[in-house]
């Protein structure tokens, strides 16, 4: 009979999780039968990648392991007991491992396992696989939202999978979707800037990128969105030191990035924050985990840890006695992965057995990290071939996207009487660069491990290469960079050069490249208590301005600098961020007009630290009263960056003035001209300001941005739209509302009121989007 049939058959297959054409679902449910409690945790267990420690156990001394946990190794564990925990199954991920014959070792040592489950890689691949020597570098995130072009992102991040995959790596900490509102932060740079909207924006293209079709075969890798929250807004500025915001500010600020993460691009994986929010440590946080992100919005991928910070629950919080206890209020609350280290463990199988964890969160957990591995195709081969990842790493469509961002990332913020472009026309000849940002790669920002030379343009390869075929002589001098500080010996030698030259070009800004370790001015764990230059880049600008030549000033930085004086004196000053590999070369195509810059700043940049918190979308009292010696007004708005053309931007036109009902989309249209002889991009935005509502609302609120390339003489219509979402706020019991009342709509190309031109729409009932 087939009852019988079906039986031969089941006995003689091969298990069902080992089949590939049978469902993940299938799979997953059938591997779970087959693991004992044991094996499932050690799902949940991620160490960092054994290279990794070996550089640790040669160069760090036993006084450095005492006293830093922040470099979370372990006395007494060594690479070689790792690599054993590794064979015997105990260990579901590894992370920081930075070659792909690392990986295929590691995942041999996993194939030796009972149940020879992969291993899930992880990696920081934050704008680019930067840890990995030979990838692709894009613009850090901070250049890649002043492009305001979500397309770039979305494609640098898929091309960003294909090099990770094509190492063995399967999971990026990224997208990094903190909403900066504290730019002494030393990981600005790291983010999406100030606003809510763009950050969303940029966090749902990066995660499309990198998942693609819920990440099934081998080209695709798991996003993971970090830091549950607000760590971005801690009260000193500090790293990891605690935020005190409201829930309000949270919903509205903070976590509609998270929401949108899960609604509009299925993220798969979030990491919680080293910070407390109002007195929890993001680490036990239920409410963030659990309740809201789970079961009011949906998050149905899992949670991994950052750094040891389940550990600091008692460690660095003391809310916990132990790390055992600390364990299982994590757990408790929603937490799926530890990284990284031992003991985790043994003391999560114990609190199972003790009936303080419920096995059903570790069977949770367990189930969605194996539906990972099964959907990454892990399962199948865990390998990778060592040639292809020669052949996809710094491929050529991966350089021209790290070109076109770069181009358009570069913020030109002065340009006094159209200074710039250079071109070679007058008597101004000999150009002299010098500045410690100029001929190294700092340009590449954090999370990048030192690049092969020939593979990076520096700054003054890049004027040097393009300055020469426009007719200009170009002259470096080293006047101290990131290795070694500015003396007044160096700053009197630059001085003589720069007066037997025509124009200065000083290459200033802040250090993030992670391997300077000592010489880092920003970056993770490296705060600031000013904007201002570091070190002494002042004396050595205040001398080239005592010169009298033209002094253009290109700042290399994720974080805002701010120096008003200075760009008073300039001719003109470039923000150029963090832009890459590229970065030289769309420096110098800017400065000599083969690109027109269109980069819009995505925060606004302060005049000093005092102002702070100085954003663009404040509410409306922030600024009645004044400072008694500091303009309350900041350097740069948010939105803000000059062209070479001149644009104008017409008044709004709206489609229709009443908004009705939940589906309802109201088409905002503008005639963007442009009045010069250069083709040219411009960033159109367009801001909504709620009139009257039940709490405050800020002044104005990016909800929408087209990026369009308008050639010289022509004119060019954009439009865009506005729904429901663009108009919600939460009202008193945290349900996402429209109330009714009348919106203002604001368009031009920065938040600045003089540059937006105004229409009302009007809404006539409540509208409710989201329940709470
Ligand atoms: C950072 C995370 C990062 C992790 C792994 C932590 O210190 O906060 O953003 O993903 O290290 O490198």
């Amino acid at each position: 009979s087939c009852k019988e049939n079906k039986e031969v058959v089941t006995e003689t297959d091969v298990a069902v999780y080992l089949n590939a054409s049978a469902s993940v679902n299938d799979r997953v449910d059938d591997l779970m039968t087959r693991m004992t409690l044991e094996e499932k945790v050690y799902q949940m267990c991620q160490y960092v990648g054994l290279e990794h420690m070996k550089h640790a156990e040669n160069n760090i001394t036993a006084a450095d392991l005492e006293k830093n946990d922040a470099l979370g190794f372990y006395p007494g564990m060594l690479s070689k007991d790792v690599a054993k925990l590794a064979a015997e199954g105990k260990i579901g991920s590894f992370l920081h491992v930075v070659t792909p014959e690392e990986a295929n070792a590691l995942q041999e040592l996993a194939q030796k396992s009972r149940l020879k489950i992969p291993l899930l890689i992880g990696i920081d691949a934050i704008h680019g696989n930067g840890l990995v020597s030979g990838s692709t570098i894009y613009p850090s995130p901070i250049s890649q939202a002043a492009t305001f072009a979500d397309d770039l992102i979305e494609e640098s991040s898929r091309q960003t999978a294909l090099e990770m995959r094509a190492n063995g790596m399967h999971w990026s900490f990224t997208p990094n979707i903190d909403v900066l509102r504290d730019p002494r932060w030393g990981r600005t740079g790291e983010t999406f800037g100030e606003d809510p909207y763009l950050v969303g924006n940029m966090g749902v293209a990066t995660i499309k990128g990198m998942q693609s079709d819920d990440f099934l075969g081998e080209d695709h890798v798991i996003a993971c969105a970090k830091h549950l929250i607000a760590g971005s807004q801690s009260v000193n500025g500090l790293n990891a030191s605690p935020t005190d915001v409201s829930k309000r500010t949270l919903f509205e600020v903070f976590l509609p990035p998270y929401r949108r993460a899960v609604q509009e691009a299925d993220l798969y994986s979030i990491m919680a924050a080293h910070n407390e929010v109002a007195g929890m440590p993001g680490h036990m946080d239920k409410f963030m985990m659990n309740d809201l992100m789970r079961d009011r919005w949906g998050f149905d991928g899992f949670y991994v840890s950052d750094w040891n910070d389940i550990s600091r629950i008692a460690l660095w919080h003391h809310v916990a006695e132990d790390f055992k206890q600390s364990i299982e209020f994590s757990v408790n609350a929603g937490m799926d992965m530890n990284m990284h280290g031992p003991v985790f463990d043994t003391h999560l199988i114990e609190l199972v057995n003790e009936g303080k964890v419920d096995v059903s969160r570790v069977n949770y957990a367990c189930s969605k990290i194996l539906e990972a591995k099964f959907k990454l195709g892990l399962f199948e081969n865990p390998f990778v071939d060592l040639e292809k990842a020669k052949a996809v790493n710094f491929s050529e469509a991966h350089k021209k996207n790290a070109l076109e961002q770069a181009r358009r990332s570069i913020v030109l913020q002065k340009n006094k009487n159209n200074y710039l472009p250079l071109s070679a026309k007058g008597n101004e000849k000999t150009i002299f660069i010098t500045g410690p940002n100029a001929n190294n790669q700092t340009t590449l920002g954090d999370w990048v491990s030192p690049q092969p030379e020939e593979n990076i343009v520096t700054m003054v390869e890049g004027i040097k290469s393009i300055g020469e075929t426009n007719g200009y002589r170009i002259n470096y001098y080293d006047s101290g960079d990131r290795s070694k500080e500015i003396t007044e010996e160096n700053i009197n030698k630059a001085a003589y050069l720069a007066s037997h030259s025509d124009i200065v070009v000083l290459v200033l800004g802040e250090n993030s490249f992670r391997h300077d370790w000592k010489r880092k001015t920003t970056g993770e764990n490296i705060d600031r208590a000013t904007l201002k230059l570091s070190g002494n880049q002042m004396k050595l600008a205040d001398k080239m301005f005592a010169i009298g030549k033209p002094v253009i000033v290109v700042y290399v930085s994720g974080s805002p600098i701010a120096e008003p004086w200075l760009e008073q004196r300039a001719s003109a000053v470039l923000n150029t961020w963090e832009s890459g590999a590229f970065a030289g070369q769309a420096t110098a195509e800017i400065l000599f007009g083969q690109v027109n810059p269109s980069g819009k700043l995505p925060l606004t940049l302060p005049r000093s630290v005092g102002q702070l918190q100085m954003i663009y979308n404040h509410k409306p009292t922030a600024f009645i009263h004044k400072y008694n010696t500091e303009k309350k007004v900041p350097l740069h708005p948010f939105g803000f960056g000059l062209s070479y053309s001149k644009f104008q931007l017409s008044e709004p036109k709206v489609s229709k003035t009443i908004f009705s009902g939940l589906e309802d989309e109201i088409s905002v249209t503008i005639e963007v001209s442009n009045e010069s002889n250069v083709d040219g991009e411009e960033v159109v935005q367009l801001y909504i300001r709620d009139n009257i509502s039940s709490y405050t609302r800020p002044v104005k609120e990016l909800k929408g941005y087209k990026r369009v390339l308008v050639k010289a003489g022509e004119t060019q219509t954009v439009t865009i739209s506005i729904d429901a979402e663009s108009l919600a706020m939460y009202d008193a019991d945290f349900n996402f509302v429209v109330e009714p009342g009348d919106f203002t709509i604001m368009t031009g190309n920065s938040s600045a009121d003089r540059a937006l031109k105004k229409t009302t729409i009007s809404v006539n009932e409540k509208l409710v989007l989201d329940k709470n």
